[in-house]
């Protein structure tokens, strides 16, 4: 059998092939390649998708989370309050404004902030709540949210890696909370030809200071009555997005009939059976379409480093979301935590593993990825 990677964007691109290049035969023929009328349309269909008001077109999901931020005035003296568990932009974000970042731990079995957590470590200087979406399924919101109401605290989605999931009752991510982040870096489930990114929100006047905010502060041109930053996305990148945007549903689908492979494939494995490999589960939306969107279907191993180096040797692809969460990285020394302090998310540091999942992986090749797991735990 041949290698099986991680992620291979060929499926998806290879049928759109045609319509990506005219999308970017129009805009180079344009010349309009900052902001102007392929990103107002890619927001606005964004917008629609996220059943939201507004969307706003950025240069990355990093910076949409930066922008968004800085939106709300987060700065020295504020805290924000979010997991310890995700990708390093979530609580970069807040350090980057000065704000300190408040980590709390995750739940089982879903790798989101444990919301019964986070009332404890709220103070007055709580201005923001980020909940993350993590691997394509949403954080428990209806705590969150009444949390928020009833102390004044923002509540910001790192949807990231969420976009078009549902929670309870069929909301979307990016509708639920204040505003709503989303990436389009090319391992996202709509992924852009490079970087960008996007915040959806309900309210106007927080669409509109974003659309100040990502243009230097500028309006009109050259009049800045705030400091902002270039936060904004290129016409080039949305073109392709819209393109990329109807096949979107699709992919998902995709996405979901191959985790019920894996799940039914590793329900034969002795592996599963004895407890050694966990597979994961929706929790928060089992009961809607889009519970879970699988940007990664992140099993439970022991023995995970082993088991990984094994599949690489016997040509699968795998990665780890994350192996360091953030109170014991070094640049994050001064927050005074120390191993020990968030044992859930410490746990699924070393014990989780990301397998392939992409559209266009074959009912082969899961098979294929769940026999070489089961022989690495035969011969161990
Ligand atoms: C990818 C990701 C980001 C950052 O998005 P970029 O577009 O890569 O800057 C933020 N948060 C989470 C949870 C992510 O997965």
């Amino acid at each position: 059998m041949n290698k099986i990677p991680l992620l291979d964007l060929k499926p998806q691109h290879d049928p759109l092939h045609g319509e990506i290049m005219q999308a970017l035969e129009r805009v180079v023929k344009s010349q309009h390649f900052i902001l102007g009328p392929e990103v107002e349309s890619f927001e606005a269909s964004v917008a629609a998708y996220c059943g939201a008001r507004h969307a706003v077109g950025m240069s990355s999901g990093s910076d949409a989370l930066l922008a968004a931020l800085m939106a709300w005035n987060v700065g020295p003296g504020d805290e924000v309050v979010t997991t310890t568990y995700s990708f390093f932009a979530t609580a970069g974000a807040v350090s980057r404004l000065g704000a300190k970042p408040v980590l709390v731990d995750i739940d089982e079995p879903s790798f989101n902030i444990d919301p019964a957590k986070i009332e404890a470590v709220c103070t007055p200087r709580t201005k923001v709540i980020i909940p993350v979406h993590l691997y394509g399924q949403c954080a428990d919101m209806d705590p969150i949210l009444d949390l928020g109401r009833k102390r004044g605290i923002k509540v910001l989605e790192d949807a990231a890696q969420a976009i078009g999931t549902e929670y309870k009752g069929g909301r979307r991510a990016c509708s639920m909370g204040d505003m709503g982040c989303l990436s389009f870096f090319p391992t996202k489930n709509l992924g852009a030809l490079g970087d960008a990114g996007m915040v959806v929100t309900n309210d106007a006047a927080l669409a509109e200071k974003l659309r100040v905010i990502r243009a230097h502060g500028s309006k009109p041109k050259y009049y800045h009555s705030m400091i902002g930053g270039n936060f904004r996305i290129d016409a080039l990148q949305a073109a392709v997005l819209a393109v990329k945007l109807k096949a979107l549903d699709g992919w998902t689908a995709a996405r979901q009939k191959n985790a019920a492979l894996y799940d039914a494939a590793f329900a034969k494995a002795a592996c599963v059976k004895d407890g050694r490999v966990k597979t994961p589960k929706a929790v928060y939306g089992a009961s809607v379409k889009n519970g879970h969107i699988y940007n990664q279907y992140v099993i439970r191993a022991e023995k995970r480093d082993a088991l990984r180096q094994h599949l690489d040797k016997n040509g699968v692809g795998t990665e780890i979301y994350y192996p360091v969460p953030f109170h014991l990285q070094a640049c994050f020394k001064d927050l005074g935590h120390k191993q020990g302090d968030f044992p859930l998310a410490e746990k699924a540091a070393n014990d989780t593993l990301a397998v392939p999942i992409y559209p266009g992986l074959t009912p082969d090749m899961i098979q294929a990825v769940v026999d070489r797991i089961s022989a690495f735990y035969q011969a161990s």
